[in-house]
């Protein structure tokens, strides 16, 4: 098995990417195989994080635009992505996996609260921490969290599962003459408005000099193989 060729890793989950065919919340099937793709990255030995978003039940911003304040939609928002980082966890659980879900809004009774130097021993010991409720601020979205958090936590790369393997011209699901970029600058992810991670998040990439790597969290297996440098994936740098 080839080994490895990053040591900490943070991977970017939508909570579309967990409803599987369904129109809305999760499907149970879908969040066991990515648990299990993730299962397969922490026995390849790398030290694995994932930050959830909560689009398949709540967003903020749809709130907002059927009358409710901002700040209390994204609230709502970020309690949705607590369920989903709890459903991770039942299933990474189900397959033997050490998991710790760690939120943003403290909420004792089902999970820890996010502490930095805590979430980096839980790697260190090769626990997979489930980072929840985003930033725990509003008027953001979990991508920036995801960026944030894999700044803060030294990661080596942000990986963006998505529906498809990569980072289109335009959807390949729409246009059969998409192509597929294999790399992108940040500058040229920013300029070209892709689409695949909001401008903030790409913008804290930079900063950090983080690689993100798209890919289709849906090919069983795809994360352990992009861990692996293999595959097919868009690297952005
Ligand atoms: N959210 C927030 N602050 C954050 C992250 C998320 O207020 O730092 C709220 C926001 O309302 C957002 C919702 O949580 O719409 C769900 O997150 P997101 O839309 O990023 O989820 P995804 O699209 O990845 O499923």
């Amino acid at each position: 098995m080839p080994s490895p060729i990053y040591k900490r890793a943070l991977l970017k989950l939508s909570g579309e990417a967990l409803m599987g065919s369904r129109d809305y919340g999760l499907d149970t099937n879908t969040v066991r195989e990515i648990a299990q793709d993730i299962k397969g990255v922490a026995e390849l030995g790398v030290e694995a994080c994932v930050v959830v978003g909560g689009g398949n039940i709540f967003r903020g911003v749809a709130g907002a635009s059927a009358g409710m304040d901002r700040a209390q939609a994204d609230s709502m928002g970020m309690l949705a992505t607590v369920m989903n980082a709890l459903a991770l966890q039942s299933a990474l659980e189900k397959l033997g996996v050490p998991t710790r879900v760690q939120s943003a809004i403290p909420m004792s009774s089902v999970c820890e609260p996010f502490i930095r130097r805590r979430a980096q021993r839980h790697m260190e010991k090769g626990r997979v921490v489930i980072f929840a409720a985003g930033s725990g601020n509003p008027f953001f979205t979990t991508d920036t969290a995801a960026a944030l958090r894999a700044a803060e936590m030294n990661c080596d790369v942000l990986l963006k599962g998505t529906q498809v393997d990569g980072v289109y011209s335009a959807d390949p699901r729409k246009n059969p003459h998409a192509e597929r970029y294999v790399t992108l600058t940040y500058l040229e992810m920013l300029a070209r408005d892709l689409a695949v991670m909001d401008a903030a998040a790409i913008s804290l990439a930079r900063e950090n000099k983080l690689p993100i790597i798209v890919f289709n969290i849906h090919e069983p297996g795809a994360f352990t193989a992009v861990m692996q440098g293999e595959g097919r994936f868009t690297t952005v740098v």
